[in-house]
């Protein structure tokens, strides 16, 4: 990980700041769309597009170590990443870098912490969903639906206690061959958390950083006041349901309307229930806030799998989470702090 290159960055990009006469910061915007498959967005105040553009690039760079290093599709010159894990699988344990390894052992904690509903190891049932997906979009009139025998088979090979982590050494081993990781539950709002401290340690603030819909403060509102971060309405995604406040932290939406295809005329979801290895269906999104970015990752797919009754004390369990259930367009569920949070 090239944190040492991100933080030169950073500190070059402050000295810049630092100078006098600087005009007054206004609000500015960057768009990136080769990271973790998704939209990551940049907002916030600088003085000069240049300072801004130069604090996006250096947010853009430290995200894309995390992207390759969690990548399940693709392998890069010089990294052993979680394709090398995957494809090793039964062979032989793969040296890795340290995140890598903080991002399984989140992963295992996580699946302690939800009973299961979030499985890193599910990797085999949602590469078909995937498959299918994929094959899907790509020709509509020919959509179809993983065949359940074939859910079932992949679903013999997610024991996440075949999930092999040697710290000391620093290796990651999948004991049963046909076991497969995928970490796409956790690894975008656990890379945008790391990104943003790592900017934020190095002096850079005034910033919203989204990947893919998993928001995060680097430093404070330049007023002084919380940021206002708007939740996307299931039903009309130009629009928001909600804006929830906060000084720093994250909020993070699973929704349905994120990644889906449409077979005879019902959509298909990427969200799977570990129990019925189909898309989960008790609500339209969950939005989660709380101050762990990888955590509010892990709790927004983990609520969404989740029936409402079990997620509710799942959240309530934890200090400084909360979250909100849009159950349908009619019915939305809060947690007990979450409503305090809504500014319009
Ligand atoms: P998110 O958008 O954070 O809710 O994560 C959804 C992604 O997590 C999917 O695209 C899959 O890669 C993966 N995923 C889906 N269902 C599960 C699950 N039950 N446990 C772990 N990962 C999952
Ligand atoms: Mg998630």
């Amino acid at each position: 990980m090239k944190k040492a290159t991100c933080i030169l960055l950073c500190l070059a990009l402050m000295a810049a700041l630092a100078g006098c006469g600087q005009p007054a910061p206004s609000r500015r915007q960057s768009v990136f769309v080769d990271l973790f498959d998704t939209v990551t967005v940049v907002a916030g105040y600088a003085e000069t597009d240049e300072a801004f553009n130069q604090t996006a690039q250096a947010l853009h760079d430290c995200l894309l170590d995390y992207h390759r290093l969690f990548d399940i599709y693709e392998t890069y010159d010089g990294i052993n990443n979680l394709k090398t894990v995957n494809d090793s699988a039964g062979i032989a344990p793969v040296a890795v870098n340290r995140e890598i390894i903080e991002l399984l052992l989140l992963a295992r904690e996580i699946y302690a912490q939800t009973d299961g509903a979030v499985n890193v190891a599910m990797g085999s049932v949602l590469a078909v969903w995937h498959d299918y997906r994929t094959a899907g979009l790509a020709d509509p009139a020919h959509a179809a639906l993983p065949p359940e025998e074939t859910l079932r088979r992949a679903a013999e090979h997610c024991d996440i206690q075949n999930l092999v982590i040697d710290e000391q050494a620093g290796t990651v081993y999948l004991a049963d061959p046909e076991m497969r990781l995928d970490v796409g539950a956790i690894a975008k709002g656990y890379a945008a958390g790391r990104a943003a401290e790592t900017l934020a340690e190095a002096g850079v603030n005034r910033l919203l950083l989204s990947v893919g819909g998993n928001v995060c403060t680097v430093g404070g509102h330049p007023e002084g006041r919380p940021w206002s971060v708007g939740v996307q309405d299931p039903e009309n995604l130009e629009g928001f349901v909600c804006a929830v406040s906060v000084y720093t932290g994250c909020v993070v939406t699973s929704g349905n309307y994120q990644r889906y295809y449409t077979v005879g005329g019902v959509d298909y979801h990427h969200i799977i229930d570990p129990d019925s290895l189909m898309p989960a269906d008790h609500f339209n999104a969950v939005t989660v806030v709380c101050a762990d970015s990888g955590l509010a990752d892990a709790l927004s797919t983990a609520l969404f799998v989740l029936p409402y009754a079990r997620g509710s004390a799942l959240i309530e369990s934890i200090d400084g989470a909360e979250a909100m259930w849009i159950v349908d367009a009619q019915t939305t569920r809060y947690s007990s702090g979450f409503e305090a949070l809504i500014t319009a």
